[in-house]
């Protein structure tokens, strides 16, 4: 038997102005799982992102998604975020003129408090050892660790991120991956948007593969890694 699902994003349609994007995507997130959301440029991968955030922009036409039986597709950005959704952009968003701590201080002023700077420090260790540097002096890598780590200052359930690997060395890659599955096993549920489609694979437990705006795939991570044609005709890897 199946675990009921988590996260449950059920025949969302997404546009930009009248440009209709994401057509019809339903695909369900287990807790505790990472899920790779992948396909090529354009697919209406950031977009769907973003409509789980419930950013104004894209405007959710017609669709359902489901937290934790609670109704998303009714919430605005701030509430879907109350209710513990996390968007990680791709640009990171890192404060500067603020140091790392303050970075990680910010996310803690409202309730509800997640994670302690201690346990960030403790999964972070380098963030600890910079937490007096100035945020945007650190490297990609690190920025994209405290991004992730912001996240976690706040009570999450869910991370969305976008393209966390991007520019970034494999080493680095490396260890933010091993990072992200000690997360996974903390509990934190995690939709993972990423061009380096192998490292997501890797990471993750199952996969989705949007074409144009819709699924094409939804089934384990694993599967894709070894299906050739697949890969081909999809991610062009
Ligand atoms: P990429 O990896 O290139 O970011 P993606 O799968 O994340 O690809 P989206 O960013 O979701 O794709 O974009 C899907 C489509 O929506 C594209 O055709 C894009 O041009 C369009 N689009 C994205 N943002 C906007 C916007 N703000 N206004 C209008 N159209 C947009």
């Amino acid at each position: 038997a199946t675990a009921p699902a988590y996260l449950s994003v059920w025949n969302i349609e997404s546009y930009y102005g009248e440009s209709y994007i994401v057509q019809d995507v339903s695909f369900n997130v287990h807790e505790g799982e990472i899920l790779a959301l992948l396909g090529r440029n354009g697919a209406g991968k950031t977009t769907t992102l973003r409509t789980i955030a419930r950013m104004d922009n894209p405007e959710l036409r017609h669709g359902e998604i489901w937290l934790d039986h609670k109704p998303l597709h009714k919430m605005k950005s701030y509430e879907a975020s109350q209710a513990g959704i996390a968007l990680v952009p791709e640009d990171r968003r890192i404060i500067p003129g603020l140091t790392v701590e303050e970075n990680l201080q910010l996310a803690q002023i409202a309730p509800p408090i997640g994670w302690s700077l201690e346990r960030i420090y403790e999964l972070f260790p380098r963030l600890g050892e910079r937490r007096k540097q100035d945020g945007v002096t650190l490297s990609g890598g690190e920025q994209q660790m405290l991004a992730i780590a912001r996240a976690l200052a706040r009570d999450i359930k869910v991370l969305l991120l976008d393209e966390p690997y991007e520019g970034l060395a494999p080493v680095i890659v490396q260890e933010i991956a091993k990072t992200l599955s000690i997360i996974r096993d903390q509990g934190i549920t995690t939709i993972i948007v990423e061009q380096n489609a192998v490292a997501a694979l890797k990471l993750a437990d199952r996969a989705v593969i949007l074409d144009t705006g819709s699924v094409v795939y939804d089934d384990s991570a694993q599967k894709v890694l070894e299906d050739e044609k697949l890969r081909a005709q999809y991610l062009a890897i």
